[in-house]
């Protein structure tokens, strides 16, 4: 039988040997690929500034260190998200404040955005920034968040685990507006089943010189040097402390991955985008599912291919339809349980499951489908096949025969 998993990293040859290359030259931490990776990093999404991080939950910690977060202030973070969203500002003992998503896109809802900074007086919590996430690799409504959140003077932060690389048109200015182009900070990720990866690593980009230089330091125990710039030729020992950081630098052995991945990104996007349109041909007729709405407006990472089951149409629930497709042969995934809903953010600040209702109504029917760079066609049919047999099986019939 054809086993299809959910996704698997697109390393070649060459991506091997960059890593081999690393490990032969004597020097493995942070230094001369972590340079050269960023530089190439902050070329390719436009970026002034580009940090390397061990992690995207780094790069979004630093981020809101850098831009003087506060315990008891509250930054507005979708409830659909990854765990990493929220949890960086639970470091600050600063408050995730959650909002709703766009049925659509599933991305941060302008409207409730707007609601939530007009309610602000009365809060005893201060909103004082945002951070906006890129669901499944479509590109949130950056022009119109970031015009809300500016002009209450928020920050704003891109969380861009899923969009390397997206974009979205901005009717005002009749530009095409990058992932990163209208944040303080942005923070994109390279875990393993990202858009590319370094094993686990992430990248901090900003347009802002302080900010980039407060995340370089933090990201190495607030030191003013580090240590290829120390034990380079003509450095010297010593360095100076700012201010308490953190460990969060990225290793050459990662960056020379990174780099060789890189030069593959447009490649896997578009490979990834051939796969979401091969599923959308194929599945876009049936009754018992909608495909992910993809916006004119938009430039798609395709990170995820998130289906939504018409649960009126069937008989069985999204678990029993994601069982039914594991004992097919496809592994999935469901993105996410709503944050508000799971038990520290629900106990901890008495959220019910219907206070943000779109996402409470979308999730449940949720079921991410595999999509990554080296699937074959022959597996994109399989897991179209499997789809349909389940949606045939598990179709609710209005006259029960006897
Ligand atoms: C994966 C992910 C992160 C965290 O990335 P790491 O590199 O694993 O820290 C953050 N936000 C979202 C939306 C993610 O999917």
């Amino acid at each position: 039988m054809t086993n299809v998993p959910f996704f698997r990293p697109d390393i070649d040859d060459e991506d091997i040997a960059a890593v081999v290359e690393a490990l032969r030259s004597g020097w493995i931490t942070t230094g001369p690929r972590v340079q050269t990776f960023e530089a190439a990093f902050a070329r390719y999404v436009g970026a002034a500034h580009a940090v390397a991080v061990n992690s995207c939950t780094a790069a979004l910690h630093l981020a809101l260190a850098a831009l003087g977060l506060r315990r008891g202030q509250a930054v507005l973070v979708p409830t659909l998200t990854f765990a990493a969203t929220a949890e960086v500002v639970t470091y600050f003992d600063a408050t995730p404040d959650f909002v709703d998503v766009e049925p659509d896109t599933l991305c941060m809802d302008p409207a409730a955005v707007e609601t939530r900074l007009a309610r602000a007086w009365n809060r005893t919590t201060e909103i004082v920034g945002a951070i906006a996430v890129h669901y499944g690799g479509q590109m949130a409504p950056m022009p119109r968040l970031a015009h809300l959140l500016r002009a209450a003077r928020c920050f704003v932060v891109e969380d861009a685990a899923h969009a390397l690389p997206a974009a979205a048109y901005d009717p005002e200015t009749e530009r095409w507006i990058s992932v990163g182009d209208l944040a303080d900070v942005t923070g994109f990720s390279f875990y393993a089943n990202k858009t590319i990866t370094t094993g686990e690593g992430g990248m901090a980009t900003t347009a802002d010189a302080t900010l980039a230089q407060t995340m370089r330091s933090l990201s190495l125990h607030g030191m003013s040097q580090d240590g290829w710039t120390r034990f380079g030729a003509g450095g010297s020992w010593d360095y100076a402390i700012a201010a308490p950081g953190f460990k969060y630098n990225m290793t050459d052995i990662a960056a020379a991955l990174g780099l060789r991945q890189l030069a593959k990104v447009d490649r896997f996007r578009a490979r990834r985008e051939e796969v979401a349109a091969r599923y959308t041909a194929g599945l876009g007729d049936l009754e018992e599912i909608e495909p992910p709405r993809e916006r004119a407006d938009r430039r798609h990472a395709w990170h995820l291919y998130p289906i939504r089951l018409r649960l009126d149409r069937l008989a069985i629930g999204r678990d029993e339809f994601g069982q039914a497709l594991a004992a097919r042969g496809v592994a999935t995934s469901v993105h996410w349980r709503p944050l508000h809903m799971q038990p520290y953010y629900a106990q901890r600040y008495g959220y019910r499951a219907e206070d943000f209702p779109v996402a409470f109504r979308e999730w449940r029917r949720l079921v991410s489908l595999p999509i990554f760079p080296g699937m074959s066609d022959a597996a994109v049919d399989h897991v179209i096949a499997a789809v349909r047999d389940t949606a045939a099986d598990g179709r609710r019939r209005k006259f029960a025969v006897a």
